[in-house]
């Protein structure tokens, strides 16, 4: 009986060894075959050759905004040798100005160089990812963005649209605009027509105004042709390219509703994963360094144009009002809290940028401010 037992489990351990033997082996094999398969994936696809459209809302190569993805697109191909290409189109070559959200979510181009607050009527809160009035310059907003939470935030309220964003540039504090009737007082702005976008238009309009929101390539005519009394657009650099002095007498400072808009580079989520790790790597480092050369370019070239402004073209250039100026501070106040409590999406977003601004300000108040009054 003893000697029938232990024969058995003698067989038994055996067989048991035997069967572990088969499946690690089994194991083994398939676990080469795997990497080798992946080794070969990998292989394909890192000598895959990526053809991209990226569309933008700026007319072709038009200074600072324009230019910008087109910088974007060169330096890509140059850090991927060549493996990413992107090709830049300008505003209504492919689709309108204001239609980049929209094909770059469908998926129908894979790219797109824009400015979030254009996107207000889908999304309430986008504005605080551009710039909003008497909100944070661009040197709180990037700090907010890429140290503060802003980013992370930006690409969760982006997500439901299959959206990846990224900060894409920015112009610095803007002009207030082009007026063709003298602003003494708040009663100045009553009725006035004005193309102001963003949350910028609701707070004029409040404050009695209309605005209007026209893409840059139709508002020399609109301006001309008397369809708007007054318009915004960017700074000296831009504005001298548009001719606007040729059209409206007053040039009033400072942009109060853009005090450095952030520009947007959007990539269709699905594009964006279908390609490997280092070319996606290769994106978000171009546009990081595309955010900060833009402002460099404009930081540039807005003296000089400034300058030919007032001694060549004559322009007539005054700061606003107090009281204006005051009665947009107070409106715009106003709209955000008014709003928070309507719009979750909103709220979370304008908790996060108002908490990281209060922060800055104390610190700029002492540092940047101060040292712009005594220099
Ligand atoms: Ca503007």
């Amino acid at each position: 009986m003893q000697n029938n037992h232990s024969k058995w489990m003698t067989l038994s351990i055996v067989a048991l060894l035997a069967l572990c033997v088969l499946l690690f082996s089994a194991l083994v094999m398939q676990s080469a075959g795997t990497q080798s398969n992946d080794v070969i994936g990998e292989q394909q696809k890192s000598d895959k050759i990526y053809n991209w459209k990226l569309v933008t809302t700026w007319p072709k190569k038009y200074p600072g905004l324009g230019l910008a993805p087109e910088n974007f697109a060169k330096l890509v191909g140059e850090l991927s040798q060549g493996q990413l290409n992107i090709k830049v189109y300008g505003a209504n070559e492919i689709v309108p100005a204001l239609g980049v959200f929209g094909a770059v979510s469908s998926g129908s181009v894979e790219m797109g160089h824009s400015a979030a607050y254009y996107w207000k009527g889908k999304i309430p809160a986008a504005p605080f990812f551009t710039s909003v009035p008497f909100g944070m310059n661009v040197q709180e907003l990037n700090g907010w963005l890429h140290y503060g939470g802003g980013l992370d935030l930006w690409r969760e309220v982006y997500a439901p649209f299959n959206l990846i964003p990224f900060a894409g540039g920015n112009t610095g504090v803007q002009m207030g605009g082009w007026f063709n009737k003298e602003i003494n007082s708040i009663a100045d702005i009553q009725g006035l027509k004005m193309r102001i976008p963003g949350l910028g238009g609701e707070v004029f309009t409040r404050a009695g105004g209309t605005a209007v929101n026209i893409p840059g390539g139709e508002l020399y005519t609109s301006l001309q042709s008397g369809v708007i009394d007054a318009t915004e657009w960017v700074g000296p650099y831009n504005d001298l390219a548009f001719g606007f002095h040729e059209i409206a007498k007053y040039y009033y400072y400072p942009g109060w509703h853009e005090p450095g808009p952030t520009l947007e580079f959007i990539v269709n989520k699905d594009a964006y994963q279908s390609l490997p790790p280092q070319l996606q790597q290769i994106i978000s480092v171009a546009a990081r360094t595309i955010n900060q050369d833009m402002l460099d370019e404009y930081t540039a070239s807005n003296n000089g144009a400034l300058e030919e402004l007032i001694k060549k073209h004559k322009v007539d250039v005054r700061p606003f009002p107090k009281d204006v100026t005051e009665k947009f501070k107070q409106a715009s106040f106003e709209i955000y809290e008014e709003m928070a409590p309507k719009d979750p999406v909103f709220n979370k977003v304008y908790q996060s940028y108002k908490q990281y601004m209060d922060g800055a300000r104390k610190y700029h108040k002492i540092s940047e401010e101060a040292y712009y009054e005594i220099r």
